[in-house]
């Protein structure tokens, strides 16, 4: 059994946002009040995380682990990746380092932002185990345990990002984005895909995000059983975004929990 959780569904500033607060959200659905965006995929074996954000405190409480097998990046924007430090202390309970897994020019960045941290940087030793980078690359796939993974390449956003299908097509995660390259979309199109969970930062297009329209045209192609929507904004009212939505589509709410 695959279980899936939305740690959080918000988008940068998370909802309320500071100091636009409630935009057009509701701010009487709880729905509404949102951590900034992360899932967690549970495996047979394997315990990941997807991307770290800055609520990362409130997430780890939420899902009560005491283990976590691995961490994906998608990209290195402040509301992915900021939450990292908060690994520390399930290194520490854990006794040893988790892994992380992000392409290339991401592990540099993540190591400029957080020497301390990484397996081969200036930490001093008293304060190990820490974690360690793993260089992955789009359509090369990896383990992790025995859950395969295939890293994603998308594109539109200020950096390149990169997605994630889970166990082949079983949870597909899509990161922020505008464009998907011809070869994911014809990577996902004869996946098969079970769950795509997919960003819409506002219903209408913004400058780096897709909006509801790019993003109902990409869903028609790759035809999932379902999709939740994540990653939303102030412009995200839940209830608006449900009514604009095919039956199979849905939007998230932090602590969404799919079992597959
Ligand atoms: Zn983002």
């Amino acid at each position: 059994m695959t279980k899936v959780v939305i740690t959080g569904s918000g988008a940068a500033y998370g909802v309320p946002s500071i100091p636009r607060g409630w935009g057009v959200c509701d701010p009487h659905n709880p729905k509404n009040r949102r951590l900034r965006a992360g899932v967690y995929v549970q495996t047979d074996d394997a315990h990941i995380l997807i991307d770290t954000a800055p609520d990362l405190h409130a997430q780890l409480e939420m899902l009560g682990l005491d283990r976590i097998d691995a961490v994906l990046y998608t990209h290195t924007h402040a509301d992915h990746l900021h939450g990292l430090d908060d690994l520390r202390g399930m290194t520490c309970c854990m006794g040893h380092s988790i892994n992380f897994y992000a392409t290339e020019e991401h592990i540099r960045e993540i190591r400029k932002r957080f020497s301390y941290v990484i397996a081969d940087g200036a930490m001093h030793k008293a304060r190990r185990p820490e974690l360690e980078p793993n260089e992955i690359c789009a359509m090369h796939e990896f383990r992790i345990h025995k859950t395969a993974i295939m890293p994603l390449a998308f594109a539109g956003h200020t950096m390149p990002t990169t997605g994630f299908s889970i166990s082949g097509g079983q949870v597909v995660v899509v990161p922020d984005f505008q464009i998907i390259p011809p070869q994911t979309l014809q990577y996902l199109q004869e996946l098969n895909v079970n769950l795509l969970i997919m960003p819409l930062t506002a219903v209408c297009q913004e400058a780096y995000h897709a909006g509801l329209e790019t993003v109902l045209h990409y869903a028609e192609i790759i035809q999932p059983k379902r999709c939740i929507l994540t990653h939303m904004g102030i412009k995200c009212d839940y209830e608006a975004v449900a009514k604009m939505t095919p039956e199979n589509m849905m939007p998230a709410y932090d602590g969404l929990t799919i079992e597959l």
